[in-house]
């Protein structure tokens, strides 16, 4: 059939990737495989270890199965299961950084990130150095003989620059460094990051895989260079997820697509309505055209999700707390990417280079499922409190 020649739609695939049913008596979903002890039918085979299971800690048929999706949207090698996005970061800098080691990681990432580097891994003996998410090609004059590591994120947490990522692979790679970036904005629906140079794609599954604020996971899938050496510390470390966690996401997968669509427009809705109210300097979006990494973004992205962030026209604390406390349908709390919308006060105090030049506080919203009508009335409120 001409058909099995054209490449499936993504829900399409979402919807059966992973696993065969005809593996487990024909159920749909695959099975949430509770184990540590896998037994070896006779000593021969438990001293070669040769069968496909042999302990919980390297895998299940749960595992394989999430890890067999995330391979084939990322169009990875190899994909391992962590228990929190911040180890899905974590790992693969333990995996590829040893002690006299330069690593260069961007001002505006994900400050949990910049917390182990500035602790863990300086301890450690590596040194770690910043710099600017617009630095583009210039990236090149920051890498050193032992630069070992490129750490990238983009859009930049919180304030969402985005990131010129083929430009500063390709010079990376020039110095003999290996290419990391946190894509949990964007998931691989809409930026697949081996198909840009990089060599490892960390997520933050806890967010639109999961969908619904109830699960804690992160995946890091490596290109066929890099692979081994990623697996073999996961295997080191022993840092495996819980089945049921790693079957929530599989089973969060299936509806991302749909998800992600919806969030993406709601989102993209509100953002266009926000750069016309009173009292926002600034709408900090990379699909809006008004964004200085717009023409970027439209470049190397499919898509965007359904975070973003505003900037007050002025004010301090005490102008955003006002904005916080009068919202009733969005929430106060950290993370996103599930179905309920939330609002945080970003605070870039621990940046180096991009911490702002913002004429006024910027608030961070993840914009949920809910109809867009009840969250601009919400907005409004926010923003007629902020200016009394
Ligand atoms: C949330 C997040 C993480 C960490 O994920 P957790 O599962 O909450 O540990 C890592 N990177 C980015 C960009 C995130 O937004």
């Amino acid at each position: 059939m001409a058909d099995n020649h054209r490449k499936k739609g993504v829900n399409t695939r979402l919807a059966h990737m992973g696993n065969n049913p005809r593996d487990f008596f024909g159920f749909v979903n695959p099975p949430v495989v509770h184990g540590s002890t896998v037994l070896f039918p006779d000593a021969a085979t438990m001293a070669s270890r040769s069968q496909q299971y042999t302990y919980g800690t390297r895998g299940t048929p749960t595992t394989d199965a999430l890890a067999k999706a995330v391979d084939e949207l990322e169009g990875s090698a190899g994909t391992i299961i962590v228990p929190s996005g911040l180890a899905a970061v974590c790992v693969p800098l333990l995996a590829f950084l040893s002690a006299g080691d330069h690593a260069l990681i961007v001002d505006s990432v994900y400050n949990p990130t910049r917390h182990f580097a500035d602790t863990m891994l300086k301890r450690l003996g590596v040194e770690v150095e910043y710099y600017d998410p617009m630095v583009g090609a210039d990236i090149a004059a920051l890498m050193k003989p032992n630069t070992k590591v490129v750490f990238t994120e983009s859009p930049a947490s919180n304030t969402f620059e985005i990131q010129d990522i083929p430009v500063i692979a390709a010079a990376a790679h020039n110095g003999g460094a290996i290419v990391l970036m946190d894509n949990t904005w964007a998931t691989p629906l809409y930026f697949r990051p081996l198909d840009h140079g990089v060599d490892i794609s960390i997520h933050a599954a806890t967010k639109y895989p999961a969908g619904h604020s109830d699960v804690l996971l992160g995946t890091v899938s490596a290109n066929e260079k890099c692979w081994k050496q990623l697996h073999e510390t996961f295997i080191t470390l022993g840092v495996c997820a819980g089945p049921d966690d790693v079957y929530q996401v599989l089973r969060g997968l299936r509806t991302m697509g749909v998800r992600l669509a919806h969030h993406q427009e709601s989102a993209l809705a509100i953002a266009r309505w926000l750069e016309g109210q009173p009292g926002v300097a600034q709408v900090l979006h990379p699909a809006l055209p008004s964004h200085p990494g717009h023409a970027l973004w439209k470049r190397d992205f499919s898509g965007s999700s359904g975070i973003f962030s505003f900037v007050l026209s002025q004010g301090g604390g005490a102008e955003a707390h006002a904005f916080l406390d009068a919202l009733e349908i969005f929430g106060l709390g950290y993370s996103w990417g599930g179905y309920e919308s939330l609002a945080v006060h970003v605070s870039l105090s621990d940046r180096t280079i991009t911490n702002g030049s913002y004429p006024g506080p910027v608030i961070r919203l993840q914009i949920g499922l809910e109809d867009v009508e009840d969250l601009k009335a919400d907005i409004e409120k926010g923003l007629a409190a902020a200016r009394r």
